[in-house]
């Protein structure tokens, strides 16, 4: 059941335009072609030198709902289990990766 790639499957993919020498991050669906996407400055097609990240919009917040019935507990459970420096190391880090998209 699990269909790799479907339709609405959403990168965050590297790229590098083939004419310029722009480089960057761009969200695109899973089936865009690799080489394709205008670059931002100069309109020239660009290359996907990497995905790195994937994820699916979620389809159907009523499931959602229904999962966190009785709360969300990962998040908690998963702090309470870490010591507090690997916390901030987390922490830190996913504050760095937000920052670097901007
Ligand atoms: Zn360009």
């Amino acid at each position: 059941m699990a269909r790799r790639a479907k339709p609405d499957q959403t990168l965050e993919a590297a790229r590098k335009c083939l004419v310029c020498d722009w480089t960057g991050r761009l969200e695109e669906l899973a089936d865009t072609p690799e080489i394709g996407v205008p670059c931002p400055e100069c309109h020239a097609p660009t290359e996907r030198l990497a995905v790195l990240r994937e994820w699916r919009p979620p389809a159907n917040p009523h499931a959602a709902a229904l999962g966190h019935l009785g709360g969300l507990k990962g998040g908690p459970a998963r702090a309470a289990a870490l010591t507090p420096k690997r916390r901030r190391e987390i922490a830190r880090a996913g504050a760095r990766a937000r920052w670097k998209r901007r």
